[in-house]
């Protein structure tokens, strides 16, 4: 449906609430573009070389025409006055698994901004009024009950006031269902305690089932948009997906699915003009040691795909979260001369890796190909100059969900070491990995990265803490290097118009505060996908 700009932005004042958190919209609803969009008395951090704040932007043709304190205004312009708002290049999240949350069944529904099991409940029963009854609300992989105040997942009582069916797994802190729910998983020999609790592997069996019976092409599609839409309010304009664990058939884990089809509903609503939010896709790979032939599936990947291939809203990458054949499955990478990731979950595991590419790049030099180690919570700057010098890149984050061990002493840092970083010349770049493991809401990911704190308060990160500028720049102009590409990460003259006005200023507000920042507006391109009345 085409709709004018002025009937959009009519429509868009008195629309519905979405998640109730404002009105999102697909990039496909919106029309005129012809016009140019003018933001003028913004406080605009650009993230530019000299990190300059500026007050006005114009923007033509989806690009940033002109970026200063006067810009030209004249012909067919729409004027938005900021009123002081803040505004930040639109968020690159360089890693994270949006592509398995956008496969969710059941109207899967984000709640990474709320802290109470209240506000959570009024999440659910905003979100009823637009489920069919009888069909389920869930919310699968990037929710945890450390970031409730209660410390706990709602219960069974406490979700029975949504008037649907509700299947709630959390990245940390289990599973729970309705008695709506209890019903219907009960009717599929799936054990429920009376609290709503679904333990062990029966909660994978009741993931197994809602997959079995609730996933088709629609449903995904549905999923899909309302992720990319969810995180286009938090201010993401750009998602690097790392695959997921391969199921052919549908999966009881949470991190599985089927790596072959799964792009299909991005790629379908990439088809029909609604990607509210850009999309770089990379290919995960486990080939086992021992196969023979060795590199079955890697091997396939790099003679029959194409990497870096699609345009501005969805983009494949290289190979990664992992790369899964040892030293061979590098060489073939490096000798294809893709891009390759992998993750380290400790200084064993990064050591390894380091020493591996240092192998293959005596052989087939990586200098160029932008190769990534993300996670890393341990990785002392020895092996950052190696790394360097190898011209690879980290990528960190990862952290509001982690906990100190019992008999951890003060001042202990789970890391990553990001102080550290920030004084060495290595490629880094900010990623949430949220999706399954964690979270992605970047403002959660943010608090703990310049407070030290997790979500249950715990000081995880010693002195390696950074300032808000050190990690909004981590998560906009630094991943440039990451998704490689130059043109977006920074409001800059030229660049394509990616932003997000801000709903405080992110760089004042008090800590706490700070954690719940959203978007009022974001643009895409140049294009609105999410709008709070400020257009
Ligand atoms: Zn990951």
């Amino acid at each position: 449906m085409a709709l004018s700009r002025r009937q959009f932005l009519g429509s868009a004042a008195g629309a519905a609430v979405t998640l109730g958190s404002g009105t999102s919209f697909a990039q496909g609803a919106q029309a005129d573009d012809a016009r140019d969009l003018a933001l003028i008395n913004g406080k605009i951090h650009t993230m530019d070389r000299d990190k300059r704040v500026v007050s006005q932007v114009l923007i033509r043709n989806g690009r940033f025409f002109a970026v200063g304190n006067s810009v030209p205004r004249t012909g067919n312009v729409r004027t938005v006055n900021l009123m002081g708002k803040t505004v930040i290049p639109g968020i690159i999240d360089a890693h994270n698994h949006i592509v398995l949350v956008g496969n969710r069944p059941g109207w899967h529904t984000p709640l990474e901004h709320v802290f109470t099991i209240p506000d959570a409940i009024a999440q659910l029963k905003a979100r009823s009024a637009q489920v069919p009854a009888g069909e389920f609300i869930t919310t699968v992989g990037p929710i945890a009950a450390m970031q409730f105040e209660e410390r706990r997942l709602p219960n069974l009582m406490e979700l029975d006031a949504v008037d649907r069916p509700v299947f709630i797994i959390a990245a940390q802190g289990g599973t729970r269902t309705n008695s709506q729910g209890k019903k219907w998983f009960e009717s599929k020999g799936i054990m429920v305690g009376a609290d709503g609790t679904i333990a062990g592997n029966q909660s994978g069996q009741a993931l197994l089932n809602l997959r079995k019976e609730l996933l088709n092409a629609e449903s995904r599609k549905r999923s899909a948009l309302t992720a990319l839409q969810y995180y286009a309010s938090l201010g993401i304009t750009t998602h690097r997906d790392g695959g997921a664990f391969q199921s052919d058939e549908p999966s009881p884990g949470v991190a599985n699915e089927n790596t072959y089809t799964m792009h299909n509903p991005f790629i379908a609503l990439h088809n029909e003009g609604k990607m509210p939010a850009r999309l770089r896709i990379d290919f995960l790979h486990q080939d086992s040691p021992t196969a023979n032939p060795p590199l079955p599936t890697l091997s396939q990947r790099l003679r029959n795909s194409f990497p870096f291939f699609g345009d501005e809203w969805l983009k494949t990458g290289g190979i990664g979260e992992f790369t899964g054949g040892g030293v061979e499955g590098l060489r073939a990478i490096a000798k294809a001369g893709w891009r390759a990731e992998d993750h380290a979950l400790n200084l064993a595991m990064v050591t390894n890796e380091i020493k591996d590419r240092e192998t293959v790049n005596a052989e087939i030099s990586i200098k160029n190909l932008r190769w990534i180690v993300s996670h890393i919570p341990d990785f002392p700057v020895d092996l950052a100059n190696r790394a360097d010098a190898m011209g690879m890149g980290v990528l960190v984050g990862w952290g509001p969900l982690r906990t100190l061990p019992a008999n951890a002493a003060a001042g202990t840092s789970l890391g990553p070491p990001y102080r550290m970083l920030m004084g060495h010349p290595i490629h880094k770049g900010y990623h949430s990995d949220g999706g399954d493991i964690t979270i992605i809401n970047p403002w959660v990911n943010f608090y703990t990265i310049t407070t030290g704190k997790n979500l249950i308060g715990q000081q995880i990160l010693g002195d390696q803490t950074l300032t808000r500028q050190e990690v909004l720049w981590l998560a906009t102009a630094a991943n440039k290097w990451f998704i490689e590409e130059d043109d977006i990460g920074s409001i800059e003259q030229g660049n394509r118009a990616d932003l997000a006005v801000l709903d405080r200023d992110c760089f004042a507000v008090p800590d706490e505060d700070f954690k719940r920042t959203r978007s009022v507006l974001t643009v895409v391109g140049g294009k609105v996908v999410h709008n709070v009345g400020v257009v």
